[in-house]
């Protein structure tokens, strides 16, 4: 692959345009409403070869339109600053933006594999702001602070860059990196937008979710806007004390509104809720937790993703979060037990890419 021009702060992103914006934006230029369309094609296609690095290389424009583009807009939104590859095959992309600013993006191969050996799935996991403001005492991006939203470009430019270095096509997305996706609400749902826009066919909306820590109006939002992607809330503590101490955002929203604005999305969207738990050792992991946690679940349709602790040490964590530590493995496994006893559909979320900390809530830009 060709390197990647650097980013210039002056001119224009086309990433992140959705077709009556680049309609809009050629017509600003002086462009026909077609030239527009092949531009399009070009911006948000998965194969390598559509997908140019420099506006010079889209040899059905014409050269003056070529060199125009070149002085004036801005084809990527991300450069890429390093890769990292674990052991079990997870791949670890930092970014730079525009700003200066770094993220990271996680590319995650099913363990399930296909009979020629393949991954059944390609999971991305993409960031939505660089920092967190929400401060989880277990996820080591709250050590970040927030420093600001990504745009639509960014977000999308994470799943295309990570395209180019797959032989396979990703298959699935999730917003499960740095940052809370409900605090960039519109310009994650535009990106949902664009992913699954017909003229990209990038991903099926049922291929994506969302992760939230609980905002209840992003749920709600979601609810009354008819979201075709899927819902997942990190729950992470059965009763309203621990939930507070481990999440702070559960002093603005409780167990009881989750519950009621779940309930509501449900209803209204028909679409089942993935709640994801992470088992600390003696935190949260006895059978009262495992009764709490099938009352809690059972108002609708959902399941439980199980998700073991991944520990942030590298952050030098401080009060709970230092004593926080993942749950055995007779314990983890009895637990599990016990949700499967009170009919809870459950499933284990793997560690992929622990050794090189590309695991949830191991995302923190940390110099290694
Ligand atoms: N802000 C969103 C999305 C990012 S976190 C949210 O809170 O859902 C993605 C998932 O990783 C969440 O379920 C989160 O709780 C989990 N996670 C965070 N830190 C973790 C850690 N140290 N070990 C395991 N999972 C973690």
């Amino acid at each position: 692959m060709k390197a990647q021009p650097t980013l210039i702060t002056e001119k224009k992103p086309l990433l992140g345009l959705l077709p009556e914006e680049l309609t809009e934006y050629c017509r600003e230029i002086g462009e026909p409403r077609y030239r527009a369309q092949q531009i399009f094609r070009r911006l948000y296609a998965a194969d390598a070869e559509v997908r140019v690095a420099e506006f010079a290389a889209m040899s059905e424009l014409p050269r003056a339109l070529r060199e125009k583009l070149t002085e004036t807009a801005q084809l990527r939104a991300l450069e890429l600053v390093r890769l990292q590859e674990s052991t079990d095959g997870t791949k670890k992309f930092l970014f730079r933006l525009v700003d200066g600013r770094e993220i990271e993006t996680v590319l995650i191969p099913s363990e399930i594999v296909e009979e020629n050996g393949e991954p059944k799935r390609l999971t991305i996991c993409v960031s939505t702001q660089v920092g967190c403001p929400l401060n989880c005492q277990f996820c080591a991006t709250a050590s970040l602070k927030l420093k600001r939203n990504l745009t639509t470009g960014e977000i999308l430019d994470q799943f295309l860059t990570a395209q180019q270095y797959s032989t396979k096509p990703i298959t699935n997305l999730v917003f499960m990196g740095m940052g809370e996706p409900m605090l960039n609400y519109d310009n994650v749902m535009k990106a949902v937008q664009i992913f699954t826009h017909e003229s990209a066919q990038l991903l099926g909306p049922r291929r994506i979710t969302l992760s939230t820590s609980g905002l209840v109006e992003g749920i709600k939002r979601m609810a009354d806007e008819n979201s075709p992607i899927k819902l997942a809330l990190s729950l992470h503590a059965t009763t309203d004390g621990l939930r507070t101490e481990l999440m702070p955002i559960n002093k603005k929203y409780n167990l009881q509104m989750l519950g009621n604005a779940l309930e509501y999305y449900y209803r209204k969207t028909g679409s089942p809720i993935t709640f994801e738990y992470i088992l600390f050792e003696g935190v949260n992991d006895s059978d009262e937790d495992a009764r709490r946690l099938q009352r809690i679940t059972r108002r609708f349709p959902s399941k439980v993703n199980v998700i073991p602790f991944h520990p942030i040490d590298f952050t030098n964590p401080e009060g709970i979060a230092k004593s926080l530590k993942p749950t055995s493995d007779a314990q983890f496994q009895s637990f599990i037990h016990r949700l499967r006893e009170l009919d809870v559909t459950v499933m284990i979320r793997s560690s992929s890419g622990k050794d090189i900390h590309a695991a949830c809530g191991q995302l923190a830009l940390a110099k290694e």
